[in-house]
Formats: C-alpha cells, structure tokens, sequence
C-alpha cells in the first residue's frame, strides 16, 4: 500500500529552477506548496549511485537529513539499446565540459559510438525518469516512468534541453525538440513518473 501524502509542505531537492517551477505548478491544485533546495541553502549530494533510484534516494534523503521536511527527488537520463543502456544515470556525465555541459557533444559522442557498432535502425532509446518521495522517518516511495522511442540523426529542433533533438518518441515523426512544451509533457518519462506520483500518493 502506497503510503499517502498529508503534509502541507514538500522539499524539492532539487537546484533545477525549471523544474522547481514544474513542481510547484504540479503541487498548486493539491494544496501543498513546495520549498525549492536552493532556498533552503542546501548542498548537492554526489551522485554516487549506478541506478535513477539510487541517486534519486541520495537526494531525497540528503534533503530530509538537512531540513527534516518530507522531500521530492528526482533522476533522469536516456538508454540506448544498442549501447547496453549507456548513458543511463551517465547522462549528464557524457555532456560535462570545463566550460558547462555541451550536449551537441554528449549526442555526437552518441551517435559515433552507434556508427562506429554499426548499429541497427531504427535505434532504439527511452528517456528515464524517476522521482523518490522520502518521509523524515525513513519510508519513501518510488515512481519510474518512461518514454520509447528511436534516436535521429542529424539531430531536428531546437526546443528543449538534453538529448530532444535526437530522440523521437514512438508514434511521433517529430523530435521532442520540435514539440511545445505542452506536447511533449503531455507524454514525457517525467510527466509519466508524475502522474505515477499523483495516483499514488495524492488519489483516493
Ligand atoms: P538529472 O535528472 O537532472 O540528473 O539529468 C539527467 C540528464 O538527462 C539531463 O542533464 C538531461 O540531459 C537528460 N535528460 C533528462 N530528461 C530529459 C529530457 O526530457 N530531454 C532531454 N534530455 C533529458
């Protein structure tokens, strides 16, 4: 049994102003008001884990231990098929630079490694995300969502963040870059995961 949410105050552990405002626009109708990391002067925990629900459990927890409000959160990266799952939780490691993160980069590298495999097409990939909602005595809960689709090159569009120009998801001809936000949340792996979080926690 999925243990409910009753407080009137979430921790989003997260430095992620984007996603912040994501959350608060998700919680506004449930009545509960959110609290970002960067407010709170929290630090960000290393991400040391192999997995999205490990690193998104150190996250969580490091948000409680430092505030004891109940906490929000998340971990999110694409796996290719053909790459057994890479980058996976390397996601944002395969775009790291001396100078920030540069994701024409981190894609090209991608895309050569496909080549360079002489993988099949269509090559597949989904986009993971999962979110842990950690409570101060200890119990959390756990929701995964995801979205299938192929990887393109060269990459289309140029809305979006990470790996959206070259991931189109099933049942589209078009990339997540070349999607409005609103078309691409209304079937992403995060709005999955949240709507996951909704049903279980806030539902009935
Ligand atoms: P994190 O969850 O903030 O650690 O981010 C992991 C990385 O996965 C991000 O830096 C993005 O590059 C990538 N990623 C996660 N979700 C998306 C998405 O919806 N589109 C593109 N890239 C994404």
């Amino acid at each position: 049994m999925t243990r409910k949410f009753t407080e009137r105050r979430i921790l989003i552990a997260t430095h992620n102003a984007g996603k912040l405002e994501e959350m608060e626009q998700l919680f506004a109708p449930l009545g509960v008001s959110v609290v970002g990391a960067a407010e709170m002067g929290l630090d960000e925990p290393d991400e040391t884990e192999t997995t999205f629900i490990g690193n998104a459990r150190i996250k969580a927890r490091a948000a409680v231990a430092a505030t004891g409000l109940p906490a929000l959160a998340d971990d999110s990266g694409i796996e290719v098929e053909a790459l057994n799952g890479a980058p996976g939780v390397y996601t944002a490691d395969w775009a790291e630079t001396p100078n920030g993160r540069d994701f024409i980069m981190a894609m090209t590298k991608t895309h050569t490694l496909l080549e360079e495999a002489n993988a099949p097409h269509p090559r597949r990939a989904r986009f993971c995300a999962t979110l842990v909602l950690a409570w101060p005595d200890g119990h959390d809960e756990v929701f995964e969502g995801t979205v299938n689709g192929t990887l393109v090159w060269p990459m289309r569009g140029t809305v979006g963040h990470g790996y959206d120009p070259m991931f189109q998801p099933d049942g589209h001809d078009i990339t997540f870059a070349e999607m409005d936000f609103a078309q691409k949340n209304a079937i992403s792996h995060r709005a999955d995961a949240f709507a996951k979080l909704i049903a279980g926690c806030f539902d009935g």
